[in-house]
């Protein structure tokens, strides 16, 4: 017996020598022949494989049978960890998942310094398309990632909400994900859901201009005014517009600097469209989250045209803006309606000279025509034709849905009348 032993016992430990070796050589040629050219992961030692293949044994098991005292000893801790998940809060839940990914250092791609490509963690912007009254390319979020912080830009009107939530499970987030709220100004088609937001995330910070913040609080002028707009269609097209409670807001005033993860934005005042609009600025990604101050263009189409909404329309200080956008040179715009523009600077000359010469239709309207209404029908067959001009039937429809060309006239006319009266 002892004889058989003197034999065995070696045997047994080189076949087990012979068994890490060789799962350790397959785990390595694996690894190095898949991962690298597929992910740009970097290449890893013998060693290295070794760990894997024993990180691999100690969390997910593989080879050890159910009931055993080491199966059992994992689950075990597979349920205290489950409990203490449980009992995290979403602040502490972050921070774990933090804390994992700094220790995934090493592994990734030599360009970056954690597992960036597997998690948020790198700054990232995702276009979120809201559908709004079900047509795609209409009303536009934008989804901003930085190390664990999660904003948006604009989360769109209340009729989308259950959309725009869609589209953050489809990446994975919730609204108890979201960190902050970044409003380019208040008009429904941009802020209408923030307040239900706030109530289903009432961490939730929304940064709002001083001007926009008390009717972002109590939306009541907002909604009668838009009900004038919108007699018989408010519901249809905005949706439940609720209050934010006056402690979520963060109020602006431009020139302020925000810092969301590792992402810092700045705070620019662009006023013209709305006297409470602003502008956001990446400098690092050089993207500038410009709301309706640049006007209505869809991604991949180069016609942009004017969108003037009563009641703020002032073309002097709007003029000023575009100045202010300029001058920080991004090398995107992010337009609500709808998406990137990627020739900022020849994208406001021509949009800046057509919201000029839109004036001067609706100018000339007002001359020429007999009542209000006429001019409003003269200036929206005026400027569809323009449209129909540059783009495809479809498209020509599009545009001008998503802009309002009622509303521009309406807008157009308030703010030549004001400067009017100014000047007598
Ligand atoms: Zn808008």
């Amino acid at each position: 017996m002892k004889k058989k032993w003197i034999w065995i016992a070696p045997l047994a430990i080189l076949a087990m020598a012979l068994f890490v070796f060789l799962g350790g050589e397959l785990v390595l040629h694996l690894w190095n022949w898949l991962l690298p050219p597929l992910f740009g992961w970097r290449q890893i030692t013998f060693w290295q494989a070794l760990g894997l293949l024993a990180l691999c044994r100690i969390l997910f098991g593989g080879w050890a049978s159910h009931g055993s005292p080491r199966s059992n000893m994992r689950r075990r801790i597979k349920e205290r960890m489950d409990e203490r998940w449980e009992r995290m809060t979403p602040e502490e839940r972050e921070k774990f998942r933090q804390s994992w990914r700094s220790r995934c250092a090493g592994f990734g791609p030599p360009m970056l310094t954690s597992c960036d490509k597997l998690s948020p963690a790198m700054p990232s912007i995702t276009t979120l398309d809201n559908l709004w009254t079900g047509r795609p390319h209409t009303i536009a979020s934008a989804l901003l990632e930085s190390d664990g912080h999660r904003a948006i830009v604009d989360p769109g009107p209340g009729s989308t909400l259950e959309t725009f939530q869609q589209n953050l499970q489809a990446h994975g987030i919730g609204v108890g994900d979201l960190n902050a709220i970044l409003l380019t100004h208040i008009h429904l088609d941009h802020a209408g859901a923030t307040g239900a937001l706030v109530r289903e995330n009432p961490r939730l910070a929304v940064h709002v201009h001083k001007n926009g913040a008390p009717h972002v609080i109590d939306p009541s002028k907002l909604l009668a005014s838009a009900q004038r707009l919108w007699p018989d269609d408010l519901q249809r097209l905005f949706g439940e517009t609720l209050p934010v409670p006056a402690e979520n807001l963060r109020i602006l005033e431009g020139g302020e600097t925000l810092t969301l993860g590792s992402r810092k934005l700045e705070v620019v005042y662009t006023p013209g469209h709305a006297s409470h609009h602003v502008s956001y600025f990446d400098q690092a990604e050089g993207v500038a989250f410009v709301g309706d101050t640049a006007g209505v263009r869809i991604e991949g189409i180069s016609y942009a045209m004017p969108a003037t909404p009563p009641p703020d329309i002032n073309l002097e200080i709007w003029d000023k803006s575009f100045a202010a956008i300029l001058e920080r040179k991004p090398s995107r715009l992010f337009l609500t309606h709808f998406g990137y523009s990627d020739n900022p600077s020849e994208h406001i000359l021509l949009f800046r000279e057509r919201l000029h010469r839109w004036a001067a239709l609706a100018a000339e309207a007002l001359r020429n025509a007999a009542s209000d209404s006429a001019a409003m029908d003269s200036f929206m067959s005026a400027t569809f034709a323009e449209i129909s001009q540059h783009l495809p039937a479809g498209e020509a429809e599009h545009y001008a849905f998503s802009a309002g060309l009622n509303l521009s006239f309406l807008g157009l006319a308030r703010y030549l009348r004001k400067r009017a009266t100014a000047a007598s």
